[in-house]
C-alpha cells in the first residue's frame, strides 16, 4: 500500500528488531494519518535532492520504541519521524541540504553521522537542528 507516490506503508513501519522481538508494530487510525502526512513531507526531501529517500525507521509502536531504547517523547511513536539516507549523499550533506533548504520540519537530527532524523510536529513546526554523535549526547545546530 503506497501512503503517497513513492513511501509505502510496509516502508514505513518494517523493523527488524520488531520482527526479532515479535513486537506488533502495526500504526492505529491516529498514526496512519501522522504517516501520510510525513510522506507527503519526504516526497518533498525527495524533491529537494532529486533522489530517491531511503526510510529505515519510520513509525515505532510505543512498545518497539521502548525495546530498541528510544526516546519516550520520540516522534516516531506518533508517526511523525523518520531516519533516512539518500545514495550518494553522506548524512552531514542530506543534513545540510534539508537545513539550508525552506522546508518546514520540527526537528532535523544529525546522527552519528549515519542517518538524519527528521521529525515533524502536531504543533508547529520548530525548524530545530541538532548534532547527535558518540559521548557528545545532543550538540545545537549541524556541527
Ligand atoms: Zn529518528
Amino acid at each position: 500500500m503506497y501512503l503517497t507516490e513513492h513511501f509505502t506503508l510496509p516502508e514505513m513501519t518494517m523493523s527488524e528488531s520488531a520482527a526479532r522481538l515479535g513486537i506488533d508494530n502495526t500504526p492505529d487510525a491516529a498514526a496512519l494519518v501522522n504517516l501520510h502526512r510525513l510522506c507527503t513531507f519526504l516526497e518533498t526531501v525527495r524533491q529537494l535532492v532529486d533522489k530517491p529517500v531511503l526510510v529505515s525507521s519510520g513509525y515505532r509502536s510505543r512498545a518497539l520504541n521502548s525495546a530498541i531504547g528510544g526516546s519516550p517523547n520520540s516522534a516516531h511513536i506518533q508517526g511523525l519521524a523518520a531516519d533516512i539516507n539518500v545514495p550518494g549523499l553522506t548524512a552531514a550533506a542530506l543534513a545540510q541540504r534539508v537545513a539550508d533548504s525552506p522546508l518546514m520540519f520540527d526537528q532535523l537530527i544529525l546522527e552519528y553521522d549515519q542517518w538524519v532524523h527528521l521529525g515533524l510536529s502536531l504543533s508547529g513546526e520548530r525548524r530545530q537542528l541538532l548534532t547527535i554523535r558518540k559521548g557528545t549526547g545532543y550538540l545545537p545546530g549541524l556541527v
